[in-house]
C-alpha cells in the first residue's frame, strides 16, 4: 500500500460553516403506499415493461426489461399492484413509469447467504451484477454497461471514493463507517470483476483511521493498493476530478470514466454490489440522508426505491426546521437538481434530499470581473471569460475549446457575486452541442 498526499488537485471550495451533526445509525423508513419506478433514469435507456395496469406484483418482481445493458432490469421494492404506467416528472425531464400501489403482504425473505463468489468467473459476477438492477450511484446513475467495462474486459484501475465535499452530503462516508466491512467485500467483487491494475482509495486528508481499517480489511487483492489523502474540497471527488488524480485521462463533457477503462465507485455501490452477490436478490433498497439548513437533525433513512419524496420527508425523525415550505434538492444543492413536485422518486443516485430555507436573492447582475469564478474553478477555467465569449459567440473558446473542459460543479456560480448562472448556461451550451453532432 502506497499512501500520497494529493497534491496536484487546484481551485475548489471547502464548505467548513455547513458542517452538521448526524446520528451514526441508519432509521427505516415506514412503508410508502405508493411506489413509482421509473423506466428509465439518468444515463440509462428505458426498460420494456412486462406488467401492465391492474396486474398484482410481489416485492422483487420483475416490471421491465431492459434492451441492452445500457439499461437495467427493474423490479417491484414493494408487494402491490400496477396502477398505471405513465409519464411523471423527474428532475432530468419526463419519463414513463410504472405506478404501484402497495398492496399485498411480503413474503419472508430467504436468510441472506454467504455465495462463494470467490470461485465465480469475473464474467458470471458482471452477469450477476447486471441481472440485480444494480446501478451505479453518484451524480449521475450509469447503468452497468456505461459504469463497467464489458464483461471479461481488464479495467486500468478501480477507484473508490470515499466522501462527498459538497455541502451536507455525508452518506458515502457514514455508509463507509456503518459498514465497512460490507464496503471493502463489494471492493474486492469488483476487483474480481474487472480485473484492475491497482485499486485507488480516496479519503479526506485528515481521516487516517478509516483508510487504514478499509485496507486492512480489503485484504491482499494481489494488486497495488494506493491511498490518496485528499483536501475536503468539492469537487474534488468528482469523476473528472478523480481521474486526474489516478493519473488518467481528462475527461471532457459527455465521455466518462469507463470510456478510458477507467471504474469509479463510491461506497453506496460498493454496498449495492456487495449485496447483489452475497445476497443474490435484486436492489430494492437504498439509504438517503436528509440535510440542509432547513433541517434540524439530519438523518439516514434506508427507504425503498421508488418511495415518493413526500413520503421521506414525512417520516419521523426527519426533523425539519421552522421554514415549513423548504427548497428541495435531490443530491447536493450544488451537483443536485431542485423538484417542485414532491411524488419525485427516490432511486439509486440521490443519496441526500437536501433542503434549504428561501433565503432572500437577488437577480442577475452584469459581470463586475471580480475573478472569484476563476479562483474557485477545478478545471483552470476562467468562467467570466467563457461567458463572455457565450455572449459574443466566440468560436475559439467554445467549440472545441476551454468550455469543454467544464464539468458542471457550479462552483462559479455559487460564489458569483452578480447572480451569473455561468454554469447553467456553459451546460445548456453544450447540451445543444452535444444534440447539434448527434450524440444527445
Ligand atoms: S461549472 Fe465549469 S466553469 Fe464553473 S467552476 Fe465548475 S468546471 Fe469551472
Ligand atoms: S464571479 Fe461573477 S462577477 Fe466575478 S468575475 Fe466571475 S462572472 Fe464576473
Amino acid at each position: 500500500m502506497r499512501s500520497l498526499l494529493a497534491g496536484r488537485m487546484r481551485g475548489g471550495l471547502e464548505f467548513r460553516s455547513y458542517v452538521q451533526t448526524v446520528d451514526r445509525r441508519v432509521v427505516n423508513a415506514s412503508l410508502p403506499k405508493v411506489v413509482v419506478i421509473p423506466l428509465a433514469w439518468g444515463m440509462m435507456e428505458a426498460s420494456h415493461p412486462v406488467v401492465k395496469p391492474g396486474d398484482e406484483v410481489k416485492e422483487g418482481q420483475l416490471l421491465a426489461k431492459p434492451a441492452s445493458v445500457m439499461g437495467a432490469p427493474l423490479y417491484s421494492s414493494v408487494p402491490g399492484r400496477v396502477r398505471d404506467i405513465v409519464p411523471v416528472s423527474l428532475p432530468e425531464g419526463e419519463r414513463e413509469a410504472v405506478i404501484l400501489d402497495l398492496a399485498g403482504t411480503f413474503e419472508r425473505r430467504a436468510k441472506v447467504r454467504t455465495s462463494d463468489w470467490a470461485d465465480m468467473t469475473p464474467e458470471k459476477l458482471w452477469k450477476r451484477l447486471f441481472s440485480s438492477g444494480v446501478i451505479r450511484h453518484g451524480n449521475v446513475p450509469l447503468p452497468i454497461g456505461r459504469f463497467l467495462p464489458p464483461p471479461g474486459r481488464k479495467a486500468e484501475a478501480l477507484v473508490c471514493a470515499c466522501f462527498s465535499a459538497e455541502p451536507w452530503r455525508y452518506t458515502e462516508e457514514l455508509l463507509l463507517d456503518l459498514r465497512r466491512e460490507a464496503v471493502a467485500e463489494g471492493l474486492r467483487i469488483l476487483v474480481r470483476t474487472v480485473m484492475p491494475k491497482e485499486v485507488h482509495l480516496v479519503v479526506p486528508e485528515e481521516e487516517r483511521t478509516i483508510s487504514r481499517l478499509l485496507v486492512r480489511d480489503l485484504g491482499d487483492p494481489g494488486i497495488p493498493v494506493r491511498v490518496h489523502h485528499v483536501a475536503r474540497r468539492y469537487p474534488f471527488t468528482s469523476d473528472e476530478m478523480l481521474l486526474e488524480l489516478v493519473g488518467g485521462a481528462r475527461l471532457t463533457w459527455g465521455r466518462l470514466p469507463v470510456d478510458e477503462g477507467f471504474v469509479i465507485a463510491e461506497p453506496s455501490t460498493l454496498l449495492a454490489v456487495r449485496d447483489a452477490v452475497v445476497g443474490g436478490r435484486p436492489v430494492l433498497e437504498q439509504v438517503v440522508l436528509v440535510g440542509g439548513d432547513a433541517v434540524q437533525r439530519p438523518v439516514l433513512v434506508k427507504v425503498r426505491l421508488g418511495m415518493p419524496v413526500f413520503d421521506l420527508l414525512s417520516q419521523e425523525g426527519t426533523m425539519l426546521g421552522p421554514d415549513a415550505d423548504p427548497r428541495v434538492f435531490l443530491g447536493g444543492p450544488l451537483s443536485g437538481r431542485e423538484v417542485s413536485w414532491l411524488g419525485a422518486p427516490l432511486l439509486p443516485g440521490v443519496d441526500v434530499v437536501t433542503l434549504l430555507g428561501r433565503g432572500a436573492t437577488g437577480g442577475e447582475e452584469p459581470c463586475i470581473h471580480c475573478s472569484r469564478c476563476a479562483q474557485v474553478c477545478p478545471r483552470g477555467l476562467e468562467p467570466w471569460l467563457l461567458h463572455e465569449a457565450l455572449g459574443r459567440g466566440d468560436g475559439r473558446l467554445l467549440t472545441g475549446g476551454a468550455i469543454e473542459g467544464c464539468i458542471g460543479c457550479n462552483l462559479c456560480s455559487f460564489v458569483c457575486p452578480s447572480a451569473i448562472p455561468l454554469a447553467d448556461r456553459f451546460r445548456d451550451y453544450l447540451e445543444k452541442e452535444r444534440e447539434g453532432h448527434g450524440e444527445g
